[in-house]
């Protein structure tokens, strides 16, 4: 698609080809939603076909040419829908391909999804008269294509803060009831689970595996999403998964899925425990909700979500252990995960669960109060309790939190971390990049990277096992902000 094509009176190029481009800061004309505000939202909705005027966009405040530039705003992309054959369970699925289309358009960039959305519009393309109405005429069109069930669509966006913040709450109240609908079902009653492979243009070797009991990684796409995707667009990204033997009932290896997964990563991935942060666990892309962090002093591991501002005790922040954790990669203790997914009875089962989980932000543990079981709740830390290792090493020792045992133990028995756990390795196709420690690179004249992927355009060269010599490594701050 391009210019010439459907999209000739688009003042932007338009193609698969922009998806994985990013927008840094001094290249932006505005931050839509994103880690410094708090009001963020998209949602997608069903309607019947004369509550939907086809075509029509609406921008409810300014449109992002009488925005001040630089400007950080609160924002909301509300779609509805119509067509004889939709149904309301489709709507999570259709929802999540406001990102990928978003990031057909030249100069725009999308990343995550529902209440964590984050945008940016590029100046240059805002010189070129890219706003949101054109973007909403790019969408519906896209829609509307791809998607030919689709037989209605109008979308809305909103900048106007105080629309944003009513819609905002609607739309949370929409995602917690459709993650409830899956609530309660679980793996075992199920002969089917779902892929989804949305993500592999930022992670070539990431593979969704969705079970009722495990939910994607960006929280945006449940097992009943799966199977009504499956159903609409049976070759498109989301597809079946017939589970097949299962190998490890208790850590959730199943025959068909690591079948799967091979195939789709093209021989990267080739087991996947579901239940498992450190045991070949699920890859990680880089739009996950959360993501947990081994904490190796305490054999622990901490959970932090993608707004947390501060540091972890392992003074790292959300950013720079999401470096080490995305790009399709098995990185033992380092798990991208969903909300929905802590919910599950079969949250990281194989590694003891919510036995394992020592430290979490504040926001995090109140948002799962219902789900830790109650004799462990006091007994996790969170940033007002342990700002390092050693104060959350004091709190858990203090608490008797179970992790506690396993020291005893270990001083007996010798290894300090399970057997699989690594270092994590940098990857290239983080959304947030971090600067490699100055004492790491210091001695470290030969840099082992397991994986390197260079995106060009619409493809990616992936380099395996690189090693780069250098005689004299300079490491300097960048000018350019993020
Ligand atoms: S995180 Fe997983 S389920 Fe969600 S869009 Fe990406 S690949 Fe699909």
């Amino acid at each position: 698609m391009s210019k010439s094509g459907m999209f000739a009176d688009i003042p932007v190029d338009v193609g698969i080809t922009y998806e994985g481009e990013r927008i840094r800061k001094p290249a932006m004309h505005v931050e839509l939603g994103g880690p410094d505000i708090k009001e963020k939202f998209e949602l997608l909705r069903v309607r019947k076909p004369e509550e939907v005027e086809d075509e029509k966009i609406t921008v409810i405040g300014p449109d992002v040419d009488q925005i001040p530039e630089g400007s950080k705003i609160p924002f909301g992309i509300y779609i509805e829908v119509a067509g004889k054959e939709l149904e309301e369970d489709m709507e999570g699925v259709m929802e999540r391909r406001i990102h990928d289309f978003s990031n057909w358009i030249q100069g725009f960039m999308h990343l995550n999804q529902r209440d964590t959305i984050w945008l940016r519009m590029d100046k240059k393309a805002v010189k070129k008269g890219l706003n949101l109405k054109v973007v909403g005429k790019v969408l519906c069109r896209l829609y509307k294509s791809e998607l030919p069930i689709i037989e209605k669509i109008q979308v809305t966006f909103i900048t106007d803060p105080e629309e944003v913040k009513k819609r905002y709450e609607e739309a949370r109240q929409v995602y917690e009831k459709r993650d409830a609908r899956v609530r309660g079902m679980t793996d075992d009653e199920v002969d089917v689970f779902y892929g989804c492979t949305l993500c592999q243009s930022f992670a070539p070797s990431h593979v969704c595996v969705i079970t009722p009991q495990r939910y994607a990684n960006c929280g945006a796409i449940s097992w009943l999403d799966g199977r009504a995707a499956a159903k609409v667009d049976p070759k498109g990204p989301i597809f079946a998964i017939p589970k097949g033997e299962c190998l490890d009932e208790w850590a959730g290896e199943w025959s068909g899925a690591n079948k799967v997964v091979a195939e789709k990563s093209l021989g990267e991935v080739t087991r996947v425990k579901l239940y498992s942060a450190f045991d070949y666990p699920h890859t990680s892309c880089g739009c996950f909700e959360c993501t947990t962090f081994y904490v190796p002093e305490c054999d622990g591991l901490g959970i932090v979500h993608r707004d947390f501002k501060g540091v972890t005790p392992t003074g790292l922040t959300f950013g720079a252990i999401a470096d080490s954790t995305a790009g399709g990669r098995q990185v033992p203790g380092f798990h991208g995960l969903s909300y929905e997914y802590m919910r599950s009875k079969k949250f990281l089962r194989a590694d003891g669960g919510w036995e394992r989980i020592i430290w979490m932000p504040k926001e995090v543990k109140e948002r799962m109060k219902d789900y830790i079981p109650a004799e462990l709740y006091d007994k996790i830390a969170t940033e007002e309790d342990a700002k390092t290792v050693d104060e959350l090493k004091a709190f858990l020792e203090a608490r008797n939190h179970p992790v506690v045992s396993r020291w005893k133990k270990e001083e007996v028995a010798a290894p300090t971390a399970p057997a699989e756990a690594v270092a994590p390795a940098p990857a290239a196709t983080m959304p947030q990049a971090v600067t490699p420690t100055a004492p790491q690179m210091a001695v470290t004249p030969v840099a082992t990277l397991p994986e390197m992927v260079v995106p060009a355009g619409g493809i990616s060269f992936i380099f395996k096992n690189v090693k780069i010599y250098a005689e004299k490594l300079i490491i300097r701050r960048s000018k350019e902000g993020k």
